[in-house]
């Protein structure tokens, strides 16, 4: 083939390996080369060309016999902070500088079951906390699309490599927008799926109550191809759903669908150029035989301090068996236990990392835990029977994914809390835990991506795809 093979989607790949026209080794090689090329981008905190080139080679071995399946010899992403047996997993953290998983976790296994090749471990911001990825330890991902820009966070690694064919997709983390966010700024498409339809077994814990794992990938097809193969139950995680998470449907038509509109989702301080493409999306399919019905999420106000104080709480709980003595590194020059706890913590956190440990431990402390943790648990049940209300009359709501586009790096050095505002659109989803997926759906005057959310009933997640998938086709991008 003459053309950059890097650039074939997922499904282009699979169909040009299935007609002998390239190889898996020839794919791998490619994207091995496209990362090297690009390694500017920060793309990657660890890139496994040995192990990837035995995967092609086996994976090719098992084309010529015959064998059939999703992703055989597809060369893709994985966040860093999800475990790959024998490949260091960092979280884009010092403390886990050198861990290197003794175990696979449940959606790599099934990667490697479906014949994927892991080509490396995506960079991100440190623990996931934070919206740019520029909170990694070790260095910032920067946006495909313009680098002076940030890729959003913190599944940012796994949003760029995609956007940027350093893989043909990838899987990223989402506790409140991480793999939706930084999909709208690289001009890709990431599905946070319903909670408890992916196994978290083997994802390093952030806020358990809220993440979940999902695909990232340059169109909707290929993101259903990889999501198919991680969803479903397993028993190592005892969240994990033993239902039926395939309640949505698959379609090509809208006639008879309904689109909700909440009016929280569009304040009167939104962005014009964002505002302007969403209107264009609806129009769209209005044009396209679908009925746009007007609701509203009553609740959504209290959604933003709700989730810093839930998200925070979990973390400072998640993140206290680093202690230099179980997990991860430890301080040199310790005299005693305390100082081996103070001095590992201290030298081996980041600031944004202390930041939320330091809340989680405030809003979890007596005496102050009835006025946060209490109300934003019950904060958190107003929203979920919100979304319920608002979902009962309609297949989905359409929303901005965020109220800007990528905004230039080091920002949110200058403020922190500004960044947390950014996540105003997404983190409603995680409380209610629904599913979400973040398409493009038109640029700004400066040529970045703006990325629409279409938000879920639980398990429906091919209703948002099959949508997104017709926007895809026929929409303005
Ligand atoms: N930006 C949000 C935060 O900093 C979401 C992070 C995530 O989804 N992992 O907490």
């Amino acid at each position: 083939m003459s053309m950059d093979i890097t650039e074939l989607t997922l499904g282009g790949l699979v169909a040009a390996m299935e007609a002998g026209e390239v190889s898996s080794v020839e794919a791998t090689e490619a994207t091995l080369k496209k990362i090297e090329e690009k390694k500017d981008l920060g793309a990657y905190v660890t890139v496994c060309g040995d192990s990837a080139m035995s995967a092609a080679k086996a994976a090719d071995k098992a084309r010529a016999e015959g064998k059939k399946s999703p992703l055989l010899g597809v060369p893709v992403a994985v966040k860093d902070n999800i475990c790959t047996e024998g490949i260091r997993t960092t979280c884009a953290s010092k403390f886990l500088e050198n861990y290197i998983p003794p175990y696979d976790a449940f959606v790599v296994r099934k990667l490697k079951a479906a014949g994927a090749v892991i080509v490396g471990k995506a960079n991100m911001d440190e623990f996931a906390m934070g919206s740019g990825s520029e909170y990694s330890a070790f260095f910032r991902v920067k946006n495909a699309i313009d680098p002076t820009r940030v890729a959003g966070g913190s599944s940012g690694g796994s949003a760029c490599a995609v956007a940027s064919y350093q893989a043909y997709a990838s899987l990223g983390s989402d506790t409140g927008g991480s793999i939706r966010q930084p999909a709208a700024f690289n001009g890709v498409v990431g599905l946070k799926p319903t909670y408890s339809a992916v196994s978290r077994n083997g994802l390093i814990a952030f806020a358990s109550s809220l993440d979940q794992i999902g695909p990232m990938a340059r169109t909707v097809a290929d993101c259903r191809t990889v999501y198919d193969v991680i969803k479903g139950h397993d028993a190592g995680d005892s969240t994990s759903y033993a239902g039926d998470v395939d309640k949505g449907d698959t379609f090509t038509s809208l006639k008879g669908r309904r689109i909700g509109v909440a009016k929280e989702f569009f304040p009167k301080e939104l962005n014009g150029e964002i505002r302007a493409a969403i209107d264009k999306a609806l129009a769209f399919y209005e044009s396209e035989g679908a009925e746009i019905v007007e609701t509203s999420i009553g609740s959504f106000d209290m959604a933003l301090a709700c989730y810093y104080i839930l998200s925070s709480a979990e973390a400072s709980s998640n993140l206290s068996r680093y202690d230099g003595v179980k997990y991860g590194r430890r301080a040199e020059g310790c005299v005693n236990l305390e100082d081996i706890y103070y001095k590992s913590r201290t030298e081996f956190f980041g600031a944004e990392v202390k930041r939320r440990i330091m809340l989680g431990n405030f809003v979890l402390s007596s005496g102050y835990y009835d006025a946060f943790y209490l109300r934003a648990s019950k904060a958190r049940t107003l929203i979920k029977k919100d979304f319920e209300s608002a979902l009962s009359g309609c297949d989905a709501l359409i929303c901005p994914t965020a109220p800007t586009t990528a905004y230039k790096a080091g920002m949110s050095a200058d403020d922190p809390s500004a960044a947390y505002l950014g996540d105003i659109f997404t983190v409603p989803v995680n409380i209610a835990g629904l599913p979400a997926l973040s398409v493009k759906c038109g640029e700004d005057a400066d040529k970045l991506p703006i990325g629409m959310q279409l938000i879920g009933k639980p398990y429906c997640e091919s209703t948002l795809m099959s949508l997104a998938e017709i926007y895809e086709k026929g929409g303005e991008r």
